[in-house]
């Protein structure tokens, strides 16, 4: 039994079909892609088929807990999945697009102190469908907008997942339809990782979460920096850049103290200028195991500016869904069926 429809190839599901015409294969495959359609729901399909593909192809993510915050534009889902881990998903409606942020691991093993995934460590990798599937629900509950944008930016890091995330980006840019420019992988900077995407056919953004761009700082706010320390990495990602002409962007989460003195911003923007990346700037999240807190507004727009003036562009991000616990670095769910992190 697969885990999800969408972990099967179209070969497999032709497989399901062998005993009916041979445009079904077709009819599925699109109800359940273009059309985001359980089988439940393809009307046209006979009524016994129609049941058989309900039990051969079932969901992966079961819907455990669903909050809405920003009037309706912000959704966060918490997933089971069959084996009682938990991963979350975030829907964000814009006047100009729709996000959907999704999962890659449940639990993430990159240890960065201030990000509630990395304190609840790694539990395992998602499988394709299940990473497709949050897509799809997404796709579902935005009707009648589209989704344009998918950011691999929710639990778990998608580079250490990379054979399972690459062929889920495929599958959601070729049959869900969304284009690769529209599609960002965020990363703590995996050096290998990022030389593979480098020569993937499909050009996606990149998108680095720095943090410190000294490697002492680094060191402790993101671990795998010692690792691949900041040298490797802006070779790595002006590599990146090289290869796709893609623009990269610098995640930066500004940490009162710590990484938010104009000292910060300054090794910051000798980092991106050279690579022309575009710096997103995010007031830190509170999670419960940091107890340093975000920058205020005030020094938040004043990085904005000083990074300006250092010739980097930078946008601060807003913080959607803070209050459902959905915003940057605060997806955490215990993995225990029946207890959800619900406050
Ligand atoms: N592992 C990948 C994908 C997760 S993306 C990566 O790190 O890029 C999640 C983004 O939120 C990352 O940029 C991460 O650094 C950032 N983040 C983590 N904790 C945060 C917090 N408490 N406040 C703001 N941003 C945070």
């Amino acid at each position: 039994m697969p885990r999800s429809a969408y972990d099967l190839s179209r070969e497999e599901l032709a497989a399901l079909l062998t005993d009916e015409p041979a445009y079904r294969t077709r009819q599925v495959w699109d109800g359940l892609h273009t059309r985001a359609l359980r089988p439940a729901e393809m009307t046209d399909l006979p009524l016994a088929l129609r049941q058989r593909l309900d039990e051969q192809l079932p969901a992966a993510l079961g819907e455990a807990d669903r909050r809405t915050a920003d009037g309706g534009d912000t959704v966060k889902w918490l997933w089971d999945l069959h084996d009682g881990r938990r991963v979350e998903t975030v829907l964000m409606a814009y006047p100009d697009r729709v996000t959907v942020c999704v999962s890659t691991q449940a639990g993430c093993a990159m240890a960065c102190a201030f990000c509630a995934t990395g304190q609840m460590g790694f539990d395992r990798h998602l499988t394709t469908g299940e990473i497709v599937e949050q897509v799809v629900a997404a796709v579902r509950a935005a009707k009648p907008r589209r989704v344009s944008n998918v950011v691999f930016m929710g639990m778990g890091e998608p580079l250490a997942n990379y054979d399972r995330m690459w062929a889920a980006v495929e599958r959601i840019h070729a049959d869900l339809g969304i284009s690769a420019r529209h599609l960002t992988v965020s990363t703590v900077g995996l050096v290998p990782g990022i030389r593979r995407l480098a020569g993937e056919s499909l050009p996606v953004n990149l998108a680095v979460s720095l943090h410190a761009a000294n490697d002492a700082l680094r060191d402790r706010l993101v671990p795998m920096n010692r690792r691949y320390p900041l040298g490797v990495l802006a070779e790595t990602c002006a590599a990146y850049v090289a290869a796709t002409g893609r623009r990269l962007s610098v995640e930066w989460a500004l940490i009162e103290g710590t990484n938010d003195r104009p000292s910060d911003m300054a090794e910051l923007a000798r980092f991106a200028r050279p690579l022309g990346a575009h710096v997103n700037l995010i007031p830190l999240n509170p999670t419960p195991g940091y107890p340093v807190r975000g920058s205020s507004p005030v020094r938040v727009a004043q990085a904005r500016d000083e990074l300006e003036r250092l010739g980097v562009n930078a946008t601060v991000r807003s913080t959607r869904g803070a209050e459902i616990d959905a915003a940057c670095g605060q997806l955490a769910v215990r993995t225990v069926v029946g207890t959800p992190r619900v406050r």
